[in-house]
């Protein structure tokens, strides 16, 4: 019995080439095709084909996509296989992204949320009439 856990062609991070028709990792390189890649053909069922990019650029526009969508809260998984984003860089992401937002809300706990002041006034003169002096009072009503 195979006891080992199953692991999904789309998380598979190494560096060393997959044959996309048959799984296979017995692949030899098989020249380069026109714009410079290196092309592959796979051993065992003979597909010839070139590895895709894993460090592939993800645009401003699809980020703005993602934001949306982990706002609506859309599994990772999800958003993984709609933008073919790998699950590796999806969670570096939403982590960086956490960890900004949890700054943010530190930062707006720290002011309430209504401050309600009361306004006192008095006045008063100060040796002789032309020395009107104001006084001024506010005070936060919950901490005083
Ligand atoms: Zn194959």
């Amino acid at each position: 019995m195979n006891s080992q856990p199953i692991q999904k062609s789309n998380d598979f991070e190494a560096s060393q080439p997959v044959c996309p028709r048959c799984g296979s990792h017995n692949i030899r390189k098989n020249g380069h095709i026109h714009n410079g890649k290196q092309n592959h053909q796979c051993k065992d069922c003979g597909r010839q084909f070139v590895q895709n990019n894993r460090k592939k650029y993800i645009s401003n526009s699809i980020k703005k996509w993602i934001d949306k969508l982990l706002l609506e809260r859309m599994p990772l998984a999800g958003i993984c296989r709609v933008f073919e984003v790998s699950a590796t860089w999806l969670q570096k992401y939403v982590n960086a992204k956490y960890a900004k937002v949890s700054r943010e809300l530190e930062v707006s706990t720290k002011t309430p949320g209504k401050l309600i002041i009361e306004c006192d006034e008095l006045w008063s003169y100060v040796q002789n009439k032309q020395n009107q002096q104001w006084v001024w009072l506010a005070l936060d009503l919950e901490t005083r």
